[in-house]
């Protein structure tokens, strides 16, 4: 039977009405801003691409930077048309006036996470520090600010001198929940077992840490810090909602990539980024996310 092209019209128009109305909420407009990093950047941006638009509520493009010491200066993505930035990006300074655009972007409100290896860049420029709260590496020291570390059942800020960043060997390890009340923590479970990936230790910064949201214990035994670092956090910059996540060390492929495969790792990256750009956070917890003693894992991104 051949049904007349109008009323297949209507019926991909009613379609399309119904899909919106069930979802009930527009996409996130993002950029993931990438195209050079210590980290196989080739790989991230299209994971966290995936990531993104699969769980159907955002919308991604990609802003890839030119190569290590190249010309600069056309580098100038339009932060201000997204809601959401999400920095993929550790390399070559960007030209002033890019760098004066993406602050406006945050003073404004902007939405911006700050993923894995991100905070390891610009440790000469303060603003984006202040952004991050900590980084590590590049020369960072006790000149860029204190450690900050989970003892006590508080953040201690710890000014000894000595360099910012290092990780041990990569492990599975376990998630400590720090918070209950904020949106990204509800319905998720006080302690979660994250798939291989590195664990940031002894990061250095500003340290204006808003919500301390995650940590794990660094293990001496695998050549960590013997403190509980923090991991997972939003900053408290000026009107900008900041998510920060240490997590989602690159593999060498999409295939094998189990850091950024882990179920934990997505669905924290996706609520954090939800959470940075609208404030709230809808995209639920689910029925397979990681137990205390139970890795899961989404091969295919979704
Ligand atoms: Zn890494």
């Amino acid at each position: 039977m051949k049904y007349p092209i109008l009323y297949k019209l209507v019926c991909v128009f009613a379609f399309i009405l119904l899909a919106g109305s069930v979802s009930g909420k527009k996409p996130i407009k993002t950029l993931i801003v990438t195209g050079q990093n210590n980290h196989n950047w080739q790989v991230s941006n299209v994971a966290l691409k995936k990531i993104m638009e699969q769980s159907g509520r955002f919308v991604v493009d990609v802003a890839v930077s030119p190569a290590a010491g190249e010309d600069m200066s056309s580098f100038s993505p339009d932060f201000a048309a997204y809601q959401l930035v999400v920095v993929d990006y550790n390399g070559d300074s960007w030209i002033e006036a890019t760098k004066q655009n993406f602050i406006s972007f945050a003073r404004n409100g902007g939405g911006i996470v700050i993923y894995h290896a991100a905070d390891n860049a610009f440790s000469n420029w303060p603003e984006f520090n202040k952004i991050c709260a900590l980084g590590g590496w590049e020369g960072r020291n006790e000149k860029s600010g204190p450690y900050v570390y989970w003892l006590d059942g508080k953040l201690i800020k710890d000014s000894a001198p000595g360099p910012g960043g290092s990780h041990g060997k990569q492990h599975e390890y376990v998630l400590n929940a720090r918070d209950e009340v904020h949106p990204i923590m509800k319905g998720l479970p006080k302690k979660w077992r994250h798939a291989t990936d590195e664990l940031y230790d002894r990061m250095r910064g500003p340290g204006n840490i808003q919500d301390i949201l995650f940590t794990a214990y660094s293990d001496k035994s695998t050549n960590g810090s013997g403190r509980e670092e923090p991991l997972m956090f939003t900053v408290n910059y000026e009107k900008a909602r900041i998510f920060h996540t240490m997590l989602g060390h690159a593999g060498e492929s999409l295939e094998n990539n189990p850091a950024m495969q882990c179920t934990g790792f997505q669905i924290t990256f996706l609520r954090g980024a939800e959470w940075a750009a609208t404030g709230k956070v809808t995209i639920k917890v689910p029925e397979d996310f990681p137990t205390e003693t139970r890795v899961t894992s989404r091969l295919d991104y979704k």
